[in-house]
């Protein structure tokens, strides 16, 4: 099977879960997260990124109140794993990093903290709360750093109930196109 085609599966088993607290499903949740990228011109591995971000997700079979539960599901290093199989780091760097930008956000926007759902905050504490100055700068040294805000961005903005987006077959192209061919 191809790796599209994986994806698809895993989301058409999965992605009918609920997003975490959100009024909006895994599938939609990624949906958004994508469309934004495509809309402000986002590389092909960046658009990528954003579809498959909360891969994770979908993958640990933890079910979906796991922040309630008090557990991290580290569900941004899972993803990275398993998109490491068939991606290069432009994809999965952004992907792993996006707890991170969460992270590095509260401690250098004022506003940001105050922008997050009840159930990204909740995260946030498991996650380790907001960087200290020092693991900021550390953060910006990041050769990702740029992609992994953008996409946290995304992220955080793609949880509109019914928003009508294109489906996961438009993405058929970009995920042909920037997997690896091993
Ligand atoms: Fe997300």
């Amino acid at each position: 099977m191809n790796v599209a085609d994986q994806i698809f599966e895993m989301f058409s088993r999965h992605g009918n879960e609920a997003y975490f607290g959100e009024p909006v499903s895994q599938t939609e949740h990624a949906l958004q997260t994508a469309l934004q990228a495509e809309q402000e011109n986002a590389p092909q591995t960046l658009v990528v990124a954003a579809l498959l971000h909360d891969v994770g997700h979908l993958l640990h079979g933890m079910g979906e109140d796991v922040a309630n539960r008090g557990v991290d599901a580290r569900h941004e290093a899972a993803g990275e794993a398993w998109l490491a199989r068939h991606f290069p780091p432009a994809v999965t760097e952004p992907v792993r990093l996006h707890v991170a930008a969460k992270r590095y956000l509260c401690h250098t926007d004022p506003d940001y903290f105050g922008q997050l759902s009840p159930a990204s905050v909740q995260s946030l504490e498991l996650q380790g709360g907001a960087f200290t100055e020092h693991e900021a700068r550390v953060f910006e040294a990041h050769r990702y750093f740029g992609e992994a805000l953008r996409l946290r961005r995304w992220d955080d903005a793609a949880k509109i109930p019914g928003l009508e987006v294109p489906d996961l077959e438009h993405y058929r192209p970009a995920l042909s196109a920037v997997a690896r061919t091993l």
